[in-house]
């Protein structure tokens, strides 16, 4: 069966709640047509309000984070139980962004990963090189070695439902996005990381989307690349026109 594409938007620390509400009230009617799977990733404060309005469209909500453990002594921290009682669909999971300010671990993204499925969310589950690794010649190894980490112990199922976005971290936020060709690449690695941990039939069911950079512009020649399912947008999915041609690509 054919994947769908996915438009997930990282809005990052970005938008307060009037903000969101005012952006997604926008965001609703110009993206009610899309083929595709559109997600938008907010701050934790606007979840409450965004996840209402988006009760029975088509645009679903990530939260950026959440914490491995279902509740305790662990200040600042948002649980699983806390996401899905709001309404939450999927949880990104290892930005980048978060393995370096953040100190998130490949084992901390396994663990939260098995979090957001024992909450009946997804994870969607990031991984990328830095360009020192790049022109080292070890981005396949730093890859490989990331997804396997991510996945251990994870069922067939549950690798089949969820999403892995490839972001190179040259490409976010930089304005330098990935040719087509090396982000399939890349993409298409993932997937046989996939396959040889598992099989065909859940490597062609898994999601993998390309992060870094992706605009109006570009998004079109990258999601049409075999193995990308679509992307994980940061800068431009705060621009409603560009949030939606990409939503709508
Ligand atoms: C991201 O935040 O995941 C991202 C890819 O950012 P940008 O699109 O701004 O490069």
């Amino acid at each position: 069966m054919a994947r769908v594409k996915m438009a997930a938007g990282n809005w990052k620390m970005n938008n307060g709640v009037k903000a969101a509400v005012e952006f997604v009230s926008q965001v609703i009617p110009a993206v009610k047509d899309s083929n595709n799977e559109v997600v938008l990733g907010v701050p934790f404060v606007c979840i409450p309000d965004v996840a209402k309005l988006c009760a029975g469209t088509n645009v679903k909500v990530a939260a950026q984070n959440m914490y491995f453990k279902d509740s305790g002594a662990y200040t600042g921290e948002v649980s699983g139980p806390m996401l899905a009682e709001l309404g939450v669909s999927y949880v990104i999971i290892g930005h980048s962004e978060r393995r370096e300010y953040f100190a998130e671990t490949d084992e901390t993204v396994n663990l939260k990963a098995k979090a957001v499925f024992a909450h009946g969310m997804t994870p969607i589950i990031c991984c990328g090189e830095t360009l020192e690794q790049r022109e080292l010649g070890i981005k396949d190894e730093w890859i490989r070695m990331q997804v396997k980490l991510a996945l251990k112990d994870l069922t067939d199922e549950q690798v089949s439902s969820l999403v892995i976005a490839y972001e190179p971290i040259w490409a976010i936020g930089t304005g330098k996005t990935a040719t087509s060709e090396q982000a399939q690449e890349i993409c298409h690695l993932i997937r046989e990381c996939v396959a040889e941990l598992y099989n065909r039939e859940v490597a062609d069911a898994v999601r993998v989307l390309y992060g870094g950079s992706v605009k109006a512009s570009n998004c079109q020649e990258l999601f049409g690349m075999a193995d990308i399912d679509g992307g994980l947008v940061g800068g431009a999915s705060l621009k409603l026109d560009e949030w939606q041609a990409i939503s709508n690509c």
